[in-house]
């Protein structure tokens, strides 16, 4: 049994590509099960989708804690806890991430005994990053080695038809680029035979210590303790402000932003707080004078790094 893992964030495309694989592997005689699973967030938020395939029936059910296959659309989710992209990744794991860095840097920085490989970033301008799960899915369909060509592109017409002709061809072009750029690596995802219960071997007993009620049943009263989650992390577009073009009319930027992470400054201009700005987009959308505009997150970062 294949058991594939595709972490990503809300708007790139992981869904999609969790389809896009169950399906052609579907079309190769495969039974399937592939489904996202999504936080309680929306656009920006870490979310994972996976996929099951096996020749015969699949027994297994619920996320997949051993993967042979882990494709990350986004590596700033990678230091992330509570994504888990390195969740139960063994030495038989192929970890793929979508990065510019190279496969070596990748398993030094991440102690890694897992096979890495890296599909080099091509999409930079904004609004092109919805197609970095399906450069994924062509590139994972390449490294299961049991999907065919044939099989990729009739799972893409298949399960994005609604795109219409042009959003269907788009999508195979960048999927077949990225199929097509792995064939040297063709197959190196090895499928691993089904986990039999027994194999767990019996739950152990776990003594809990008595606490007083006051330790045990605590009541949680933390007021205002969302702004120590850091949404920014969740970003994959950057909102930035050209002063120059505001008319400081921030009843509109800063009351509409769902995050508060508009604050006015004393002399009226909208500031964005970059810890908490999950980037939406809303505030791009109503301002009347389009003097928000977006850069994808890497892009931003890279020239916060080198500002050279
Ligand atoms: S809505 Fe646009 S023009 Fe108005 S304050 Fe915000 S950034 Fe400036
Ligand atoms: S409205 Fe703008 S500033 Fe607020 S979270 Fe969305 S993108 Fe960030």
């Amino acid at each position: 049994m294949y058991r594939i893992r595709i972490h990503a964030r809300g708007g790139q495309g992981a869904k999609t590509a969790s389809r896009v694989l169950g399906s052609a592997l579907f079309r190769e005689g495969f039974e399937v099960q592939d489904a996202p699973r999504y936080g309680a967030e929306r656009r920006g938020a870490p979310i994972f989708a996976y996929v099951r395939a096996d020749r015969s029936r699949i027994l297994e059910r619920g996320t997949i804690e051993r993967p042979d296959l882990v494709v990350v659309a986004d590596e700033t989710l990678i230091p992330v806890a509570a994504a888990g992209v390195l969740s139960g990744l063994t030495e038989r794991t192929v970890l793929l991430i979508h990065s510019a860095e190279d496969p070596a840097t990748w398993r030094n920085r991440l102690c890694l005994a897992a096979t890495v490989v890296t599909l080099e970033p091509q999409l930079e301008s904004a609004g092109e990053l919805r197609f970095v799960g399906i450069r994924c899915a062509g590139a994972a369909a390449r490294l299961l080695g049991t999907v065919s060509r044939a099989a990729l592109t009739w799972a893409i017409r298949e399960e994005l038809t609604a795109l219409g002709a042009l959003g269907v061809a788009e999508n195979l072009e960048l999927a077949l680029a990225a199929y097509d750029s792995f064939d040297h690596e063709d197959g190196c995802v090895q499928e691993a035979p089904e986990a039999r219960p027994e194999a767990a071997g019996s739950a152990r007993w776990i003594e809990l210590p008595f606490e007083e009620a006051a330790v045990s049943a605590p009541d949680i009263h933390g007021a205002a303790t969302s702004v120590q989650v850091r949404t920014g992390l969740w970003r994959t577009m950057r909102p930035v402000i050209d002063l120059e073009r505001c008319h400081r009319c921030h009843w509109l930027c800063s009351t509409l932003c769902p995050d508060g992470a508009i604050p006015v400054l004393a002399d009226g201009s909208p500031e964005i707080d970059y810890e908490h700005c999950k980037g939406c987009m809303i505030c791009v959308a109503v301002c009347p004078t389009h003097a928000i505009g977006a850069i994808p997150e890497a892009q931003a970062r890279r020239a916060e790094e080198d500002p050279g």
